[in-house]
């Protein structure tokens, strides 16, 4: 194996690296090879199963200092001059005499089977348990293999040997070309797990690859969308009847459901599981069947108003420590967009529209867990405008895709497409808004308000036209303040005053004016600010919108924002282009 590894090392051109690596799984036994294509990566299992190697220098350079007598200083020198753990410990290996009566050679298994144990130890005792192992390790290695079996220790083997490459070096030992490729992928794309799928085809051949069906527990890889840059483009692509679904900025979760037992894994197949307990306590009461596995995107929304935070707050629950606080902070809607797996069957190879209908039956929706936003027309301004409406509720922009197409674990094609904004805007100032309305909280407190209606001054007209409803940047107090600020201008009827296509549960006489910050000012279908006046049909609205704290009782409804202002600032946002 030793061999395999320098070789490998020493080229950078990715065809030699496939042929070298074809020849070292070649060259191992088919009961070790699993552990070879694990160790290679530098993983011990694939990514889901959530066991790091992860051992930490420091105890390397203590087990070194057991093996070879030298003291820490003398050590720690040498790695000052050479600069890696790995070649250190193979010159001072080197230098040391082996005790031949003991000597037991290293095989790949006893390496692996070891690492695995040391991964596994927690707790007390743990760190002294894990040194007298690597210790034994290191008293059997020769010189190279002490440089291989470090590097595989602490995480810098870096042979770029990625999981493509994997399956080329695979296909060429196996199957005589890496043209078969092909074969090996769909296997590894539904389990994600490059060991399974070497052990099976070199124990069983591709019969016993193609065995490799959907597992509950085991997350399959993610369908991928491309890019188009409009919504014509996005079009021209569709053959057959599509789709458009909001594209949320959130996370992705694949959701199994096995009974009682929940496992959410991310994008990347990590089991994120312990992130989100509120999200194992949904989907354990609200997908109705005992066994499924979906797929949808969490996105972090305001308790009280049931708006979307951006994506960076979401950031906040993927911690190790104090996740009900996070939670807390940030609780998480899930909007639902497929179904992978459904009473003991792959559903997988069902066209899109059959998929929907089965997720749309295995799932009771409630507050926190919902079908995404969906519309199903090919009238291109009727598309625009849920552009517009995404943009403006703080999603990336919108999803189109094919409803006949099957769902293609692992791969990028046209039968989904993603449009995104080519650029954002950035919005530096505050605005005084004036509050024309109000819809009830979904929050712990029955009676409060949820969101406002708020609006900008039109000078021309004397009227007030709403720019957006606002949820956010509330405190506990502010909540409870609001309804009695706002009591004495309640109306049973919209004010003659007020411009608004959306109806909240209270109408209010325009008078109390709040202070606003904005991450953006988006076209919207919705509002009535600048109504045709950047565009035809659409208005102007604010992108995450926050209440600063601040209620402006120094102004009167007359002296808030003016909807022209709101105008120069739309156009005088610095635009930023998209990723
Ligand atoms: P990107 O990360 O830009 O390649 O966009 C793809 C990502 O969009 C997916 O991995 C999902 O996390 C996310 N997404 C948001 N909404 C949807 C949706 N309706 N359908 C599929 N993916 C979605």
């Amino acid at each position: 194996m030793v061999d395999g590894l320098s070789k490998l090392e020493q080229t950078s051109k990715r065809l030699e690296l496939t042929t070298l690596l074809s020849s070292l799984f070649k060259s191992v036994g088919a009961d070790e090879l699993p552990y070879v294509v694990y160790l290679i990566q530098g993983k011990i299992y694939p990514d889901y199963k959530g066991v790091e190697l992860g051992i930490a220098e420091k105890l390397v350079i203590r087990a070194l200092k057991m093996v070879t007598g030298l003291d820490e200083m003398t050590i720690e020198k040498e790695i000052g001059k050479k600069g890696d753990l790995g070649i250190v410990a193979e010159s001072l290996i080197s230098k040391k005499k082996q005790a031949a009566l003991l000597y037991q050679p290293l095989t790949i298994g006893r390496v692996y089977v070891t690492l695995d144990r040391m991964a596994k130890l927690s707790g007390a005792g743990s760190q002294s348990q894990k040194l007298s192992l690597f210790i034994n390790l290191l008293n059997d290695c020769e010189p190279i293999e002490a440089k291989y079996l470090i590097r595989m220790a602490i995480g810098s083997l870096r042979l770029g040997v990625a999981d493509y490459t994997v399956l080329d070096a695979l296909a060429e030992a196996f199957l005589g070309s890496r043209d078969m490729r092909g074969s090996l992928e769909t296997a590894y794309n539904v389990s994600g797990d490059l060991g399974l799928v070497a052990g099976n085809l070199v124990n069983g051949g591709l019969e016993s690859v193609k065995k490799i069906g959907v597992e509950l527990n085991r997350p399959i890889r993610p369908m991928l969308a491309e890019r188009a840059k409009d919504i014509p483009e996005a079009l021209k692509h569709m053959q057959n009847d599509f789709i458009c679904e909001y594209k949320y900025d959130g996370e992705r979760v694949q959701i199994h459901k096995e009974g009682e037992l929940i496992s959410i894994f991310s994008r990347r197949l990590e089991n994120i599981t312990v992130n989100y307990p509120d999200l194992v306590a949904i989907s354990k009461k609200k997908i109705k069947p005992d066994v499924a596995i979906v797929e949808g995107e969490a996105v972090a929304i305001d308790k009280n108003s049931g708006q979307f935070y951006p994506f960076q707050e979401l950031m906040h629950r993927r911690r190790k420590y104090e996740i009900d606080k996070a939670m807390a902070k940030y609780p998480v809607c899930l909007f639902l967009f497929d179904i992978m797996y459904l009473k003991g069957k792959s559903t997988l190879n069902l066209p899109l529209k059959e998929r929907r209908e089965l997720l749309r039956g295995s799932i009771e929706v409630g507050k926190m867990i919902k079908l995404t936003e969906s519309l199903r027309s090919s009238e291109l301004p009727r598309i625009e405008r849920m552009m517009e409406d995404a943009i403006e509720n703080g999603c990336e922009g919108i999803m189109i895709k094919d409803l006949k197409s099957v769902y293609r674990a692992g791969a990028r094609e046209f039968s989904w497409i993603k449009i995104k904004r080519e650029y954002k805007n950035e919005l530096n100032d505050t605005m005084d808004l004036v509050v024309v309305g109000a819809f009830h909280g979904m929050g712990r407190r029955a009676g409060n308000y949820g969101t406002l209606l708020v609006a900008a001054y039109d000078e021309d007209a004397d009227t007030f036209k709403t720019v957006t409803k606002i949820g956010t940047g509330f405190k506990d107090e502010d909540l409870d303040m609001f309804p009695k600020l706002l009591s004495k201008y309640v109306i049973d009827h919209r004010s003659a005053r007020v411009d608004s296509n959306l109806k909240p549960d209270v109408w209010f006489e325009p008078s109390v004016v709040i202070e606003v910050q904005a991450q953006e000012i988006t076209l919207s279908p919705i509002h009535t600010a600048g109504l045709d006046v950047v565009k035809k049909g659409s208005g102007l609205a604010l992108r995450f919108p926050k209440f600063t704290g601040k209620v402006r009782d120094d102004k009167s409804a007359v002296d808030a924002t003016t909807v022209k202002e709101l105008v120069e600032m739309y156009y005088s946002q610095r635009k930023i282009r998209t990723g």
